[in-house]
């Protein structure tokens, strides 16, 4: 299981926690180039929004970690037990969320592109803490520190070890995935609503809440039955990778308004910035 709508309403509240308000660097947190706001503010490209890239960036990052499933869904129809044992790998350490932090500080000139730099500072931590939240969740472990395990170095962390969890569990998990998803995309629907943004993805939004919730009914059913977990495996991650990964991806993508929003925004709060900055 992922429950990657839970990891997307993780990297929302983180948003709302570190970058809660403002654009253009007002939120609390964002760092400042060490060489001063006219240097940044000249490489700043025209529509570019420091504090907006951090929220947007945080949810994105939370959400990234789980895409390894494209990969291992082929592996895992090959082989189950390598693809299970390669999930929770290269995506979810936090020297990968390092590296790409080092990528994004060399991409935005060390910093002094602020937009870019709080992107990629929204993108790495997020991606830590959806590592972090899997290590105290879905009761398995972590490969924290890969590719160091490759080398013979400990890099597993696993509070879970010995750990054996009843056969429904894992199914009843697998269904929540579709829950997680509903109340993510629940979520970003009235939050657009709220503020009157992404207004063209809408009502693409709301039937993905409701396909979601229907398949949580759908697949928490199958769960009740006497079917096998690697049956019931194979039958949701079929749809879940197909459809719901690139779902979950397209929404993110195409609801960057809504997830940029400050914390406090309301339908004006959040146009009058928008204007201002296209001056
Ligand atoms: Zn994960």
């Amino acid at each position: 299981m992922a429950q990657l709508g839970f990891h997307g309403l993780i990297g929302v509240g983180l948003a709302r926690l570190v970058a809660p308000g403002g654009t253009q660097g007002d939120a609390a947190p964002v760092p400042q180039t060490p060489l001063g706001p006219v240097a940044g503010g000249a490489r700043t490209p025209a529509l570019a929004d420091p504090a907006g890239n951090l929220r947007w960036g945080l949810v994105v990052g939370s959400i990234l970690p789980d895409t390894d499933l494209f990969l291992l869904g082929p592996l895992y129809l090959i082989s189950a037990q390598l693809g299970l044992a390669m999930h929770r790998t290269f995506t979810h350490s936090l020297l990968v969320a390092a590296a790409v932090l080092a990528y994004f500080r060399l991409r935005s000139s060390g910093g002094r592109d602020t937009a870019c730099w709080n992107l990629g500072i929204g993108i790495a931590t997020g991606m830590a803490v959806h590592s972090l939240t899997d290590l105290i969740v879905w009761f398995s472990g972590v490969d924290l520190l890969w590719p160091l395990g490759v080398l013979g170095l400990p890099s597993w962390v696993n509070f879970w070890e010995g750990h054996v969890n009843p056969p429904i569990v894992p199914k009843l998990l697998g269904a929540a995935d579709y829950l997680a998803f509903a109340l993510y995309y629940r979520y970003l629907y009235n939050r657009a609503q709220a503020l009157g943004t992404d207004q063209a993805f809408v009502p693409r939004v709301h039937r993905y809440f409701q396909l979601s919730l229907a398949l949580w009914v759908v697949y928490t059913g199958l769960a009740l039955t006497p079917i096998a977990a690697g049956l019931f495996d194979i039958v949701h991650y079929a749809v879940f990778i197909v459809v719901f990964l690139p779902m979950v991806l397209q929404a993110t993508w195409r609801m960057r308004s809504t997830l940029s929003a400050p914390g406090h925004g309301d339908a004006a709060g959040v146009r009058a910035p928008l204007v201002s900055r296209h001056r």
